[in-house]
């Protein structure tokens, strides 16, 4: 089911606009100001649950940090399991991890190793607040293959489409963005 124009508006007007964080030139998509109007929050999470409820997914795994609050309200709204992909040196038990390309430098994304209880092709969805230039996204599907999950889609709020980060995840998976910008 597809959102209506009144509800896409009153999701992307929640969602609120911060000129040069963390640096110069950035303008950074705050979302505290969307969970925090119970409105939108639960326009969202309606529109979330009522598309992923005929999936009949396994889990939804949640890119760290904005990633866990969408996907671990919408694991429990769907009564499956919710696993974090972290970044580096957060998770404590056995891991595998992948680099990714930052505009400078480079980080890592980690899942611990028996995330999907060692289940083969557990059927995953994964979720995070936003798609840039989908680093981050393309090196967690990434994981979630390493351990041998069958990733069924890749969920984002919003998606800067210009950038095309989408292309490059949806060499793993198929990628469905609520609001493109
Ligand atoms: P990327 O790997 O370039 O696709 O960046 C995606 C990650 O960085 C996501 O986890 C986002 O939460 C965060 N991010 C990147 N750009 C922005 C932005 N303009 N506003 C908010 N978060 C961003």
């Amino acid at each position: 089911m597809s959102l209506t124009a009144e509800n896409k508006k009153l999701i992307f007007d929640s969602i609120r606009d911060i000129n040069d964080f963390p640096k110069e030139g950035i303008v950074f998509k705050d979302i505290t100001t969307l969970l925090n109007n119970k409105e939108a929050y639960q326009v969202l999470m309606n529109h979330l649950e009522e598309r992923y409820k005929t999936y009949d997914l396994d889990y939804v795994a949640g890119i760290d940090s904005r990633g866990f609050i969408f996907g671990a309200a919408l694991a429990d709204r769907l009564g499956i399991g919710f696993v974090p992909v972290r970044k580096k040196g957060k998770l404590p038990a056995t891991t595998v991890c992948e680099k990714y390309e930052l505009e400078y430098g480079f980080d890592e994304v980690e899942i611990h190793l028996d995330a999907f209880c060692n289940k083969e092709n557990a059927k995953v969805l994964m979720i995070d607040d936003l798609i840039a230039t989908g680093g981050t996204a393309n090196a967690a599907a990434k994981l979630i293959k390493n351990v041998k999950a069958d990733l069924v889609e890749v969920c984002f709020l919003l998606n800067l489409k210009f950038l095309e980060g989408d292309k490059r995840v949806e060499e793993h998976a198929p990628v469905y963005s609520v609001l493109d910008i």
